[in-house]
């Protein structure tokens, strides 16, 4: 039994910035390092990323939101058209 104690890498021992656990891995948008049990998993794109409560918190899943923004953008033209061409077929129809 030695009692050496080595270091393992610069910094290999981050902690976590919410409750002080040994980090496993930076936060996806704050970048600060977080243990496993203060992150959540956001699938947003393709990627999973890990993000922290912190942030969780704060802007939510913006991840999320910014997909569901740039498909309302997308989506809002198709319906203001499909309203206004259901209005000028009635108007027509009758
Ligand atoms: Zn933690
Ligand atoms: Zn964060």
């Amino acid at each position: 039994m030695s009692l050496h104690q080595q270091d393992s890498g610069d910094g290999g021992d981050a902690r976590c910035g919410h409750c002080g656990a040994t980090a496993v891995g930076p936060c996806a948008r704050c970048r600060s390092p977080v243990c496993g049990d203060c992150c959540v998993l956001t699938e947003g794109s393709a990627k999973v990323w890990a993000v922290c409560l912190r942030c969780r918190d704060r802007g939510g899943a913006s991840l999320h939101r910014a997909w569901l923004t740039v498909a309302w953008w997308l989506i809002a033209p198709l319906v203001v058209l499909f309203i206004f061409v259901a209005i000028l077929a009635n108007t027509i129809g009758k």
